[in-house]
């Protein structure tokens, strides 16, 4: 949802369906993924274990290409779903977790009067969701009351009453607005506005001028086209008026900010009146236009783009009155999508599914009905799943390993040679203050005030929207909750957040294969652990080191040291840069940087707590264990979390807008610049899996 101002949120990784979200800004799985059969429907999907020797392919040398080694048999064993752009340990896992939400939600969607009241709307969210019927039946009745305001929309004095509605509603257009944790003083809820409004995934997708481009964005404006169409524009008139939509969207992305500048907490922030915000942009009654979003009173706020603001009253002011009715259809149609006749959701489904992930056939309706209830009712839907699916003790056990990972952080900042003792005081302190979030929250959110009706998906989805929306402005000028969850329990993912500095793992990933109680413990380590030490280290990347241990963006480097710091990172920009993604396409080491920070001094971390773990239990870790000793348990253990079988088009968007790097690259990449890997599988200087000049920053 654009009200979610986290921008620096750093994820363990990009799942495909919050991908498709945030390019349609459909609440959940909107474009990429359904209809296949009654094969997929009936095929169940089990974990897989922790350390998996029938996805290994031997006959590679572990020195050559590790990933190879260690996952060369995945691909023929997981062959991509028609309806995925790709497969791996995390999508078999959430497809796990799906069967066990879409055995609770067709349970809850039964009506009967000993449904509780959360059971009731996740069970009608899901059943209204499945109902496809109906939707097709209702045609665009239900979206009408919304098509009538942009129809009433006259002349721009009006844009600032729809535009906040926009916002309420959940749709992306021109901008974003909402709340945050302010950088500088992080027991602050405040305002923000950010740039916005682009169907496409960012900025350059309008700009790049080679042939892959150039046909994606005929395909995209042929989209607009459809949809206008569609709605009952002549083709001819639609195909023109999309061209217009098309230049339009170009100019918000010539004046957007990119990817890697984004990364850079300092170039979003920006505290101003909103009275200078109108000044920059007159086109906008800026004050009216925050109060009708249901902001609280404010004075100030996050503009985190100012420039844009400024261009986007020259292009507002230009913009002609048809082409912005026009633009701100198809952004509402592509955003209700999938609760719409199915002739719109196929045809979202074309364009961002097909065209723009390269995935052949559109997801069956009840899984892409459980994301959506899982995105619209996550800790009512959450809840249930925890307490039926999430062993008691696995929290504890997850915690407990956390904390020998961040035990071998505190050893190895206090080894560290090239930082002062000035610094490492300040870095151990901000080690020190990180929390842990294991599992689900303490608290869990109240949705008694959002009415969840039977056979009504579009309206459901709107009050969610609403709902949502609202609890996030409702933040604003409050004390900031430190409880509060940016994940649903289910989620096969983590994350790090450098304003609340905590690190936090949903139930839904700690199974197998991250985490097998089964397993040895040096493979949970090489699994789980580095996951764990992952975001711990995002505490210390390029973007968390800006902050410190309460939250705030405040310099505690010495400059030496930060001269020293930035030095090892520009080894890992400059390494990865050089790593080929697919077909000529290499990885752009600068967007990667945190997320390559992360995964390197992660698994570094992980390594050394499995050390120290074998050494407090007499475990010789270079001694033979079965086929293979701890350590190289450790590293099989760690490169299997990245088996995965990717459709190049998918991993062609993700180099260009997911600042992860792809999947082989996050193994190989990083145990090339560990001695401690060369060193268990016995691989010699000059050998491809041993970096020439290994990078070493945590
Ligand atoms: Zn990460």
């Amino acid at each position: 949802m654009p009200q979610n101002k986290s921008t620096l949120f750093t994820v363990f990784l990009m799942l495909p369906l919050a991908l498709a979200a945030a390019c349609a800004q459909t609440t959940p799985a909107a474009p990429a993924n359904s209809g296949s059969s009654a094969k997929a429907e009936s095929q169940k999907i089990a974990p897989i274990p922790g350390f998996d020797t029938s996805i290994m392919n031997t006959t590679v040398d572990p020195c050559t290409d590790f990933y190879q080694y260690a996952c060369g048999k995945f691909a023929a064993k997981y062959p991509i779903p028609a309806d995925l752009p790709w497969y791996n340990q995390f999508e078999n896992l959430q497809e796990y977790n799906h069967q066990l939400l879409h055995g609770i939600l067709e349970q809850a969607a039964k009506p009967s009067p000993s449904r509780s009241s959360s059971e009731q709307k996740i069970g009608d969210y899901y059943g209204s969701c499945m109902n496809t019927a109906a939707i097709d039946a209702d045609g665009l009745k239900p979206l009408q009351s919304e098509l009538a305001r942009i129809d009433a929309l006259k002349d721009k004095s009006q844009l600032p009453s729809l535009l906040a509605h926009y916002q309420k509603i959940g749709v992306n257009a021109f901008f974003d607005f909402g709340s945050m944790q302010d950088y500088k003083d992080a027991t602050k809820e405040i305002a923000e506005v950010d740039q916005g409004g682009l169907g496409l995934p960012e900025k350059d997708y309008y700009l790049r001028s080679d042939p892959k481009s150039v046909k994606l964005r005929q395909e995209y404006t042929q989209h607009l086209a459809n949809l206008l169409h569609l709605y009952g524009e002549p083709a001819a008139k639609a195909a023109t008026d999309a061209q217009s939509i098309l230049a339009l969207e170009t100019s918000l992305a010539k004046v957007s900010m990119g990817m890697v500048d984004r990364r850079d907490p300092y170039k979003t922030y920006h505290i101003e009146t909103v009275s200078t915000l109108a000044g920059t942009d007159p086109s906008l009654d800026w004050p009216a236009l925050i109060r009708d979003t249901g902001a609280p009173p404010i004075t100030d706020l996050n503009v985190a783009n100012p420039a844009y603001f400024q261009a986007l009253n020259g292009i507002l002011q230009q913009a002609d009155m048809a082409t912005v009715r026009n633009y701100l259809r198809v952004h509402l149609l592509d955003s209700f999508a999938s609760r719409l006749p199915t002739a719109y959701d196929d045809e979202n489904f074309d364009f961002y599914g097909r065209k723009l992930a390269g995935v052949p056939q559109k997801q069956v309706r009840w899984k892409r009905c459980v994301s959506a209830t899982d995105a619209a009712l996550g800790e009512a839907l959450g809840k249930v799943y925890v307490e039926k699916y999430f062993a008691g003790d696995s929290k504890q056990q997850t915690l407990d390993m956390v904390k020998t990972i961040e035990a071998a952080m505190n050893q190895d900042l206090k080894s560290l040679s090239w930082m002062s003792p000035e610094t490492k005081v300040k870095a151990i302190e901000k080690l020190d203050l990180i929390t842990n979030k294991i599992g689900y929250p303490d608290k869990w959110r109240d949705y008694s005030k959002l009415t969840i009706q039977p056979n009504d998906a579009l309206g459901n989805s709107i009050r969610a929207r609403i709902f949502e929306s609202a609890r996030q402005l409702d933040k604003i000028n409050k004390p900031v909750d430190k409880n509060e969850w940016g994940m649903s329990p289910p989620t096969v993912n983590a994350y790090y957040d450098p304003s609340m500095n905590n690190i936090n793992f949903p139930a839904g990933i700690l199974q197998p294969a991250f985490y097998d109680r089964n397993a040895p413990e040096q493979v949970n380590y090489g699994h789980i652990g580095a996951i764990e030490g992952h975001e711990l280290t995002h505490g210390f990347d390029d973007q968390g080191s800006q902050f410190d241990g309460h939250g705030n963006l405040k310099n505690w480097w010495t400059p030496e040291d930060k001269k020293q710091f930035n030095a090892r990172t520009a080894c890992l920009v400059n390494e990865y840069d050089g790593f080929t993604a697919v077909d000529n396409l290499h990885v752009n080491g600068k967007m990667t940087l945190g997320e390559n920070t992360a995964d390197n001094g992660g698994t570094r971390l992980a390594y050394m707590a499995m050390e120290s773990y074998a050494l407090r239990h007499n475990i010789d870790i270079t001694k033979r264990m079965g086929n293979y000793t701890p350590a190289q348990q450790f590293f099989i253990g760690f490169a299997q979390n990245w088996c995965s079988n990717d459709r190049p088009a998918f991993v062609r968007m993700l180099v260009q807008t997911d600042p992860h790097s792809p999947n082989h690259i996050r193994s190989n990449g990083v145990l090339r610049n560990m001695p401690e890997f060369a060193h268990a599988f016995s691989c010699r200087k000059g050998q491809p899996m041993v970096a020439a000049a290994p990078c070493h920053v945590w």
